[in-house]
C-alpha cells in the first residue's frame, strides 16, 4: 500500500490528509485541534475551532503537535 508520508529532513513524523493534530499551544480562538487538509511541501491545516486554514512546514508541524489521531485506522 502506497501513502503520502512526509519525511524531509529526517523527521519520522507521518502526516496525513484526515489527520486530527491536537497543538501544544492553543489557537487564539481556544481550540487545539487541527484537521489537516493537504500534506506536501507545505502541510494545509483547518483550525477546528474558528475554521481558518493555515500552511505550515512539517516541521512546524511535528514541534507543535501533541497528538495526532486517525480516523477509521489503527496504527500500532
Ligand atoms: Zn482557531
Amino acid at each position: 500500500m502506497s501513502i503520502f508520508s512526509t519525511t524531509c529532513c529526517g523527521c519520522e513524523m507521518e502526516i496525513r490528509v484526515g489527520d486530527r493534530i491536537t497543538a501544544k499551544k492553543k489557537h487564539p480562538c481556544g481550540s487545539d485541534r487541527w484537521l489537516v487538509l493537504r500534506t506536501g511541501a507545505e502541510i494545509r491545516m483547518k483550525c477546528e475551532g474558528c475554521g481558518r486554514v493555515a500552511l505550515f512546514s512539517p516541521d512546524e508541524v511535528k514541534r507543535m503537535s501533541k497528538k495526532t489521531e486517525r480516523d477509521g485506522e489503527r496504527k500500532d
